[in-house]
């Protein structure tokens, strides 16, 4: 099918490059792999998105897909798996369909990056998650783990706290990397225990996940392990012909072209020095106008 323009990723930059891109005349193609939000939907409530104080983060996601719907655009649930953007009309293709366009805009976003230690995949989505959001809820009044020191492995162990029975934090320093008052807040979590200068070196289990092994040498007993240790770039599409810096986040200029005519990045997948939703939907309002201006001349 022929659109103006196909967007990959119905995150906070997506959404936002397809309202601009509508507003402009364009046709636009968005797809979307999971659910609309991007890294929205992998939190509870977002504070401090500019006129939100605090708002639900769900709530924020499908406003955002409701402002999209608007323009009459209905999001294509489904995986894209390559990309041919080497032509004058671009393609991507996911499973079912063939998504023809002038212009493409990759905001795929970025997903959370994988501890790579034995047990791992075997157990993934059998109580090795990397969403406590989305999968806490299934370790009710069990015993879990996080492992990582930044802001997200904190606040999702302070979310799984409420869930579980206790909660281990696993961090490989004796200093965490987030900073300020979470920090401290912390101390008001009885059944969170800090596990610190340890790296989790297995992931253990006979059919079922019951284990993790930390520094080769202790073992702590496990319902679940909840593996937030930062991002990387969901670029499993990305062709080699688009530039990316060493960490395969897309390089743009500062309209959020990449280095093939045509092909825009937007969101937390390109590289940039603040990733919050602002700034996704700064981009992507930003790629949005510039790709129907594209298609225009
Ligand atoms: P992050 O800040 O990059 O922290 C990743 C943590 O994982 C670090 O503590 C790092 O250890 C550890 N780590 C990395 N690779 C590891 C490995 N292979 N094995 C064990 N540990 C490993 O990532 P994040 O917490 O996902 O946060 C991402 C960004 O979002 C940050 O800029 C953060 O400030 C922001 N964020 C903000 C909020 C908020 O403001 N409320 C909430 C969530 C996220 P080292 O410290 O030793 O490097």
């Amino acid at each position: 099918m022929y659109n103006d323009i196909t967007i990959i990723g119905a995150g906070p930059a997506g959404m936002s490059a397809a309202v601009y891109a509508a507003r402009a005349g364009c046709s636009v193609a968005l797809i979307e792999e999971t659910v609309p939000g991007g890294q929205i939907v992998t939190t509870n409530e977002v504070n401090n998105y500019l006129g939100f104080i605090n708002i639900d983060a769900t709530e924020l996601a499908l406003k955002m897909a409701e402002h999209v719907s608007s323009f009459g655009i209905d999001i294509k649930y489904e995986s894209v798996k390559s990309i041919d953007v080497s032509g004058e009309i671009k393609k991507v293709f996911t499973k079912k369909n063939i998504y023809e366009s002038k212009v493409v805009i990759i905001a795929a976003g970025v997903k959370r990056r994988m501890l790579d230690v034995e047990g791992e995949m075997k157990f993934r989505g059998r109580g090795v998650s990397y969403c406590a959001v989305c999968d806490g809820m299934f370790f009710k009044d069990k015993t879990a783990a996080v492992v990582g020191g930044g802001f997200t492995a904190i606040e999702d162990a302070m979310y799984l706290s409420n869930i579980c029975k206790k909660v281990y934090l696993i961090h490989r320093r004796n200093e965490f990397r987030a900073e300020g008052t979470i920090i401290e807040q912390l101390k008001n979590y009885n059944n969170i225990e800090l596990v610190m200068n340890s790296v989790v070196t297995s992931i253990d289990g006979d059919k079922k996940f019951d284990a993790i092994m930390v520094n080769n040498e202790r073992q702590i007993e496990l319902d679940c392990v909840f593996v937030a240790i930062g991002m990387e770039p969901s670029a499993q599409f990305i062709t080699s012909d688009i530039h990316c810096d060493e960490n395969n986040y897309i390089l743009t200029d500062e309209n959020m072209m990449t280095n093939i005519n045509g092909v825009f990045a937007a969101g937390d997948i390109r590289k940039s020095n603040l990733k919050q939703i602002i700034t996704a939907a700064s981009d992507g309002a930003i790629a949005g106008t510039k790709a129907a201006k594209y298609v225009k001349e």
